[in-house]
């Protein structure tokens, strides 16, 4: 009897499969991860926040309002724009989703704008929030002010020098930025901050989270809130395309919102999902799995098993841990992640610029530069088509590029 070889699946080609990025229900577990790891006092908050959610997450009036905003205020849809000049140099065919030319300068007014219409829905009049190097501030400064709410935006001291014309805006915007002198001074204690401060004052405030992260139904709610990024993009594929859809699917990772949003337009396609971490931050290359912020994930953490800090020149991309979905998505192979160090990074916004004309993020850049990496050292096929997410614009990070030419 001769042997037949069964036919193998061609490498980078996941399968979809039922039910991959849906509603995680009551529990907010994907898989092992997130969970609802709060005080006593705040999950009567919390419960309450996703039943709010799902109420106007099922209300198409709800849907209609935010759509509306998004398109009037935020600038949706953003263009999904063919990188003609660098595809043809790498020899693949490569799109970007351009979130760069939303209002505020990145997707971070996507999740803003959700949660700031949720919160007055909610009978709320003030907004919290935490910021790193001020990005999630100013967008949350703006929703406010759009929608006639108060702001009060926890910044660690270290990033309030460090982000000055941030702290700045917010200011102009009228919100209100409380320095948070505990631990090391940054993202990760201005986060805690704000969450122990939501305690004291739950009946008038939504604390509006900036990524998908923190408890349930933070990571599933920022996702959902996000997800226009990807269903956009999957409409504008299917455009632009032969194919229908891309083969590979990048976009960077902080906390993985703008990630997250992207894969959940194209989760049940054969794209291949890559989540691109910085490898100073890269929680899924180097953490463990522990209980930060009200929910379970990869984090970053020393021998005993303290979280450490992220460093990477991408101050969007230093936070230790990731969202839950990304850590399940990972476990079970939906989804891929890798590294970008912080000497690709510079390269690799450059050679955007000089190819298409566009001056990305350095968080985007990341995206960019493993795509640079991948398609020339032959791991993507030739022709194969690439969609990138451009979580953001670059001006907030010239400063940074001039002091490191
Ligand atoms: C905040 C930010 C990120 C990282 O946040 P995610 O939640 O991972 O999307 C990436 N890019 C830009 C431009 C940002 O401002």
């Amino acid at each position: 009897m001769t042997e037949v070889a069964l036919p193998r699946p061609a490498t980078g080609v996941t399968r979809p499969a039922a039910g991959v990025m849906s509603d995680p229900g009551s529990s907010g577990r994907f898989g092992e991860y997130g969970g609802r790891y709060v005080p006593e006092s705040l999950i009567p908050a919390c419960a309450e926040l996703e039943e709010a959610f799902r109420d106007a997450w099922a209300d198409p009036r709800f849907r209609r309002d935010l759509d509306r905003l998004l398109a009037v205020h935020a600038g949706r849809p953003t263009a999904l724009t063919p990188a003609w000049r660098l595809s043809e140099e790498l020899g693949i065919n490569l799109l970007l989703k351009r979130e760069d030319l939303a209002h505020t300068g990145s997707h971070k007014i996507n999740n803003v704008l959700g949660q700031a219409l949720l919160a007055k829905r909610m009978g709320k009049t003030r907004l919290l929030a935490e910021t790193g190097a001020g990005q999630h501030g100013v967008a949350t400064a703006t929703a406010a002010a759009l929608l006639g709410l108060d702001a009060t935006v926890f910044m660690g001291e270290v990033d309030i020098e460090r982000q000055a014309l941030n702290v700045f805006r917010m200011k102009m915007l009228g919100a209100e930025v409380i320095p948070v002198t505990s631990g090391t001074r940054t993202l990760k204690d201005s986060t805690s901050e704000a969450l122990r401060h939501w305690v004291t004052c739950v009946d008038e405030a939504h604390y509006c989270l900036g990524s998908v992260m923190g408890p349930h139904p933070y990571p599933w709610m920022v996702r959902e809130l996000q997800r226009v990024v990807g269903d956009e993009a999957r409409r504008q594929c299917a455009a632009e395309l032969s194919t229908g859809t891309p083969d590979y699917v990048v976009a960077c990772i902080g906390g993985g919102s703008n990630a997250a949003g992207t894969f959940a337009g194209f989760a049940d396609t054969g794209a291949q999902l890559v989540g691109v971490e910085a490898e100073g931050g890269a929680a899924v290359a180097f953490g463990q799995v522990g209980v930060l912020h009200g929910f379970r994930s990869y984090l970053l953490q020393d021998e005993n098993g303290q979280v450490t800090e992220a460093h990477s020149i991408a101050a969007g991309l230093d936070y230790p841990g990731i969202g839950p979905e990304h850590a399940h998505l990972r476990d079970t192979g939906r989804a891929r992640y890798v590294t970008v160090g912080d000497a690709e990074v510079i390269p690799a916004l450059q050679r955007l610029a000089r190819t298409e004309g566009i001056l990305c993020a350095l968080e985007s850049a990341h995206a960019i530069a493993w795509v640079i990496r991948a398609a020339e050292s032959g791991e993507l096929p030739p022709w194969s088509t690439v969609l990138v997410t451009l979580s953001g614009r670059g001006d907030k990070d010239m400063a940074t590029l001039m002091e490191a030419s």
